[in-house]
């Protein structure tokens, strides 16, 4: 009777519940001092050429250095921040951060140009005037508008009209390079895509990971994947594939003709410094 009893006293007070609330009430409140504190910082997940695994470009990446909770991952907070506004702070620290980073990187490297690509949540497109942010920004860095690539989720981006297409729009014609994030976890379709200034998609873990399995044992996701890509590319949009865990998938992408791709396989996301080691490593 004990796990009855247990179970009967975890449906009337689930501790674990009730701390994780906690957590997450207090993690809301103090987004914006601890940003003022400088708590966050970046990571940059390097993207790679499939065909010559060059450098192409760097995803930043946020993480909250919190004093008393450790390094928490942004699934930790940037839903918190989305609710309750701080995103659209935060989200301007991490594109200034972002692009003060990718100058320095052009700097060092001015014979090997690699892009910063930066998360912009929806309410960043809505709430605040992102296309000044972006303008200012790019002109305090110095940073080429080509080396900037923003993504937005298809639910940013879908059924845009007005403000949000206003927006994309306007960076587009700067020289800021748009990409669909996550392509094919909402009901965005290419056509729609391809009629907005969209440049890129990045197409979700979850394709990729269809490829993990024996070669042959799972071909509906390879054959999507090959579709997608061919139809991506007819559109004027190039591809780069997320979560890319092993050289046999890196393999199979490439092979598909898919142009970039970003996971563990290549590296994880790191700090600034050793990306910048990366970089001399990659273009020597
Ligand atoms: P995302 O933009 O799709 O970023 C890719 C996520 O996949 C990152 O998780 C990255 O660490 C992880 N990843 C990369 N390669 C692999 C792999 O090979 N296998 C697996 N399993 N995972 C891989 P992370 O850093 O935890 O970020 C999670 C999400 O948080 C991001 O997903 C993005 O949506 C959001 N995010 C991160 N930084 C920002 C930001 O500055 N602003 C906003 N609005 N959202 C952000
Ligand atoms: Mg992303
Ligand atoms: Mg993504
Ligand atoms: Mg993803």
């Amino acid at each position: 009777w004990a796990k009855a009893d247990g179970k009967g006293r975890w449906t009337l007070f689930d501790p674990e519940r009730n701390a994780h609330r906690v957590t997450r009430q207090a993690l809301s409140s103090t987004l914006r001092p601890a940003l003022d504190r400088g708590e966050f910082a970046l990571e940059y997940q390097p993207i790679v050429g499939l065909d010559d695994e060059t450098l192409h470009g760097a995803e930043a990446l946020v993480r909250w250095r919190h004093p008393r909770f450790g390094t928490l991952g942004p699934d930790r907070f940037i839903g918190l921040a989305e609710e309750n506004g701080a995103i659209v702070p935060l989200g301007r620290w991490v594109l200034e951060a972002s692009c003060r980073q990718a100058r320095r990187w052009l700097d060092d490297r001015p014979h090997n140009p690699v892009y910063v690509s930066v998360n912009v949540a929806v309410r960043q497109v809505w709430d605040s005037d992102l296309v000044a942010d972006v303008e200012r920004i790019l002109d305090d860095t110095g940073l080429p508008p080509g080396l900037l690539q923003l993504e937005l989720t298809e639910s940013a981006v879908m059924g845009s009209a007005g403000r949000p297409l206003q927006a994309l729009q306007a960076l587009s014609e700067m020289g800021v390079r748009i990409a669909i994030d996550d392509f094919g976890t909402g009901y965005s379709n290419l056509a729609y895509l391809s009629r907005l200034p969209v440049r890129a998609l990045k197409l979700d873990g979850t394709f990729v990971r269809g490829f993990r399995t024996a070669r042959h044992e799972n071909p509906a996701d390879e054959t999507i994947v090959a579709a997608l890509v061919q139809l991506a590319h007819e559109l004027g949009l190039t591809v780069t594939a997320e979560c890319v865990e092993g050289r046999e998938q890196a393999e199979r992408l490439r092979g598909i003709g898919c142009d970039t791709g970003q996971g563990y396989y290549y590296a994880r996301p790191m700090p600034a410094p050793s990306l910048t080691a990366w970089l001399s490593r990659a273009s020597t």
